[in-house]
C-alpha cells in the first residue's frame, strides 16, 4: 500500500534514550527540560523568532486569534485546512472568505481590499504547501487598514522568503507538528512572532495564564506540549537535514515527470524557498481526477484530494454567502500524490497518470 504519506520514525534506541532521562527526572509534561531544550534548538535551526511550543498546530491558530484579540471579521482563504477557518469560529470571529490565485494556490491579494468592512479585524493566510504568499502585498493592505495578520504555515517547515525562515512573517505564524507533516512531534505545533510582549501573552496563555502556582496575568488553556513529544522533535531533528533534502529531490523529480505530461503544480512565489513537501497536481477536470484516483487506488496507491472540499462551500461557515470559484475549481481539480522519506514510485506512479490520460 502506498498513502499519500507516512511519518518519518527515528530508531527507536534514539528515541529510547531521551525517554530513558525522562524516567530518571520523572518530570513529564509543564514546561520539562526536553520542551525547553526542543523550542531552542528548533528556533536555532529554522533561524527564527523563538518558537513557543504547543500541543498541535490548531491550539497554535487559536492561541494566535486570542493573543492578538482579534474580534468580528477575519479575511480568510478558502483553499485550506479546516483547522485555520474553524478555528477562527471557534474562537468567536467570522470567516470572511476570499478567493485564490489559482497559480500559487494562495489566498488572491488583489481580492482582499474588497472584503474589508469596518467589522474586520485581521487576515489569516494560508501559505499553501509550503509557498509562501504574497508576504509584502498582505503586509501592504493590513497595514492601511490597521488589520493584523496571522499566517498559517502548517506546511512551511524550512520554506524561506526572501532568504528569511518564513515563519518570522505576519504579526504571529503558526507551524504544525503533526505526524503526517514533513517534521512532526507526533503531535504538536509552535507560535513565533516578533513581539516579545505576544510571546510573553501566549507563553502564558498556553498554561492557564500562570505567572507562578497562585498568580494568573490572563486567561488561558491547557495548550502545553508534553516531555514525550519533545523527545521525538529533538530525535527527528538529528534527521532534519535529510529528510528535507530527500523529499524536495522527490517534488523536483515529480515535476519534471509530470512536466512532460504537460501537467502543473502550484506556481512558487517569487524570492521564496519552498520545501516541496506537498506534490499537489493540477488535471484537466475533475472527471480525469475521479479516473486517474481510481487506476492509482486500483494499484493501492492512494493520492488525496488536498483541499476538497473548498471551505468556502461547507455548511457551517455559511456557504450561502461565498462563491470562491478559482478555489473550488482548483478543489475538484487537484490530486496531492504520494510522498515520505525514502519514496521511490515516482515513475510508476506517473505512468499510471499517463495511461489514464491517454484513455480520457
Ligand atoms: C495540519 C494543518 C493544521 C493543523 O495542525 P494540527 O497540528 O494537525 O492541529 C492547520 N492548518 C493546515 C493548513 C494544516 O495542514
Amino acid at each position: 500500500m502506498i498513502p499519500v504519506t507516512k511519518p518519518f520514525l527515528p530508531p527507536r534506541e534514539e528515541y529510547q534514550n531521551y525517554v530513558d532521562q525522562i524516567w530518571e527526572r520523572n518530570w513529564l509534561t509543564n514546561n520539562g527540560p526536553l520542551v525547553q531544550k526542543f523550542e531552542e534548538k528548533i528556533s536555532s535551526f529554522l533561524n527564527c523568532q523563538p518558537l513557543t511550543f504547543v500541543s498541535n498546530g490548531t491550539i497554535a491558530l487559536q492561541l494566535a486569534i486570542r493573543a492578538l484579540e482579534l474580534k468580528g471579521e477575519i479575511i480568510t482563504t478558502p483553499f485550506t485546512y479546516i483547522a485555520t477557518p474553524s478555528s477562527i469560529c471557534w474562537e468567536g470571529c467570522k470567516p470572511v472568505f476570499v478567493d485564490i490565485d489559482e497559480r500559487t494556490f494562495n489566498i488572491d491579494v488583489n481580492l482582499i481590499e474588497k472584503a474589508i468592512t469596518p467589522k474586520t479585524s485581521a487576515i489569516l493566510a494560508t501559505h499553501v504547501f509550503g509557498n509562501p504568499c504574497d508576504i509584502d502585498a498582505i503586509q501592504k493592505i493590513a497595514d492601511k487598514h490597521n488589520l493584523k495578520v496571522i499566517y498559517d504555515a502548517a506546511h512551511c517547515f524550512g520554506t524561506k522568503y526572501k532568504d528569511e525562515c518564513v515563519l518570522n512573517f505576519g504579526d504571529i505564524s503558526t507551524i504544525s507538528f503533526h505526524a503526517t507533516k514533513i517534521f512532526h512531534t507526533v503531535e504538536g505545533g509552535g507560535l513565533v512572532t516578533k513581539s516579545i510582549s505576544v510571546r510573553k501573552k501566549v507563553q502564558a496563555q498556553r498554561n492557564y495564564g500562570h505567572v507562578d502556582y497562585e498568580n494568573f496575568s490572563t486567561i488561558g488553556i491547557n495548550g502545553k506540549n508534553s516531555e514525550f513529544h519533545a523527545a521525538m522533535g529533538l530525535t527527528n531533528l538529528e534527521y532534519i537535514d535529510d529528510l528535507l533534502k530527500d523529499r524536495k529531490k522527490s517534488y523536483e523529480k515529480y515535476k519534471q515527470l509530470l512536466g512532460s505530461l504537460n501537467l502543473n503544480s502550484q506556481t512558487e512565489q517569487p524570492s521564496s524557498d519552498v520545501n516541496g513537501a506537498y506534490m499537489g497536481c493540477i488535471f484537466p477536470s475533475s472527471l480525469v481526477v475521479e479516473k486517474v484516483q481510481s487506476k492509482l487506488n486500483n494499484k493501492n496507491i492512494f493520492p488525496r484530494k488536498y483541499f476538497n472540499p473548498s471551505m468556502d462551500d461547507i455548511e457551517c461557515f455559511n456557504r450561502s454567502n461565498f462563491k470562491c470559484q478559482k478555489s473550488r475549481k482548483l478543489s475538484n481539480s487537484i490530486l496531492c500524490l504520494p510522498q515520505f522519506h525514502g519514496f521511490k514510485e515516482h515513475e510508476n506512479i506517473v505512468n499510471l497518470i499517463e495511461q489514464t490520460l491517454i484513455g480520457t
